[in-house]
């Protein structure tokens, strides 16, 4: 039976992009009761591995993303949470995995490459960095989970987790579960562009709607964002490519949000074929757009309002599954040493 894993980097609090990438599935695949298990976590070490020197914005950010993750409907009865660094045997898998992979392998990693770049590393690149694709590998064979709903800038990841277990098996022995990314249906939410236009939404880069954003700041963000250069005036006909405000529409909007909220057209498309025609202007779209983020995005603030209140319990859902969950990648371990021949003390045959 089909294992889930997913996690994010406690780096800040999620985003809209997390909600439509990956967030939004998981709550689907654990509500569907198809799984066996359902691991959700906060990668706290990868975090570390481009912010070593600042641990307090890991920290606050571990009960941030536990908050998010609730609010959106992961059910701890449901899930199992946990933080990445505590279970020591993740770093042991990673050491041990270290030696199925080349320098060069890493360095084509197009995903690695574009983050180093973004992170304004040049040449003083952190080797925990670097080397974070392997880590990422061992926590999604600890758990043999063999579907992982990711957004796509998480596919070379995923290669690389495949090659390495494939690696394994063949040099050990057939302990090890091949993966597989599971892209969101929606080609705009595989990769949602940043209020800025730029090619993704992250933490890193600032150009977010957060999913605890009040009201206000929702409504001042929308206004920011970046339609069609060339749509000076209301008359001019519209483009929507690069237009951030449809890109979302298409990530966020149903039908029955025309219904609620722009009753004079019946669908996206026809929103579309206006704009493109002409004689749609950009205030209203970003009205209807800023109406549909408010929607979708009050029940989660106010869920997450009410769970802040008791961050005790948060708390005890985070050391519960953490124990649960280390308690299943000391099982993998015992198996991948075994499969090495260094289990020496365990069959007591030197
Ligand atoms: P950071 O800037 O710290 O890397 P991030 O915003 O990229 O943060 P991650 O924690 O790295 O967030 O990503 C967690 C998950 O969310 C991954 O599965 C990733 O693919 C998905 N994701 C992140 N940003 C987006 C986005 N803009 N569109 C779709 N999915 C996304
Ligand atoms: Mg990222």
């Amino acid at each position: 039976m089909d294992v889930v894993l997913t996690g994010d980097r406690p780096t800040g609090r999620l985003h809209i992009g997390h909600y439509v990438g990956s967030l939004r599935r998981r709550v689907e695949m654990q509500n569907s009761g198809k799984y066996k298990d359902i691991y959700v976590f906060m990668a706290d070490a990868q975090a570390l591995t481009d912010n070593a020197d600042n641990p307090d914005k890991v920290r606050k950010n571990i009960t941030e993303v536990a908050l998010d993750y609730l609010a959106c409907g992961i059910d701890p009865k449901k899930s199992t949470i946990f933080i990445q660094s505590q279970i020591p045997e993740l770093c042991e898998l990673s050491f041990y995995y270290m030696n199925l992979v080349t320098v060069s392998r890493l360095q084509r990693n197009p995903t690695v490459k574009s983050e180093i770049q973004m992170r304004g590393f040049k040449s003083s690149i952190p080797v925990g960095f670097f080397t974070y694709p392997i880590s990422q590998t061992a926590d999604i064979t600890a758990f043999k989970a063999n579907i992982v709903p990711v957004g796509e800038d998480q596919l070379p990841m995923l290669e690389q987790a495949r090659e390495i277990v494939r690696s394994f098996n063949q040099i050990y022995a057939p302990v090890l579960v091949e993966p597989e990314a599971v892209l969101p249906d929606n080609k705009q939410c595989m990769r949602l562009p940043g209020l800025d236009g730029a090619a993704k939404m992250s933490k890193s880069l600032g150009n977010c709607i957060y999913l605890a954003d009040s009201s206000n700041d929702i409504k001042k963000k929308v206004q920011s964002m970046f339609t069609d250069p060339l749509h000076l005036h209301v008359e001019d006909p519209g483009h929507l490519e690069n237009n951030t405000v449809f890109t979302y529409l298409d990530a966020f909007c149903k039908d029955e949000h025309f219904a609620a909220f722009l009753p004079e057209y019946a669908n996206l498309d026809e929103l579309k074929a206006h704009y493109t025609r002409g004689g749609l202007g950009d205030g209203k779209v970003k009205k209807f757009l800023n109406e549909i983020m408010q929607a979708e995005l009050k029940p989660i603030r106010e869920r997450r309002e009410e769970l802040a209140k008791d961050l005790g319990y948060i708390y005890q859902i985070l050391r519960e599954g953490t124990e649960k969950a280390e308690a299943v990648a000391a099982q993998t371990l015992d198996e991948v040493k075994s499969a090495m021949k260094i289990n020496y003390f365990k069959d007591n045959n030197l």
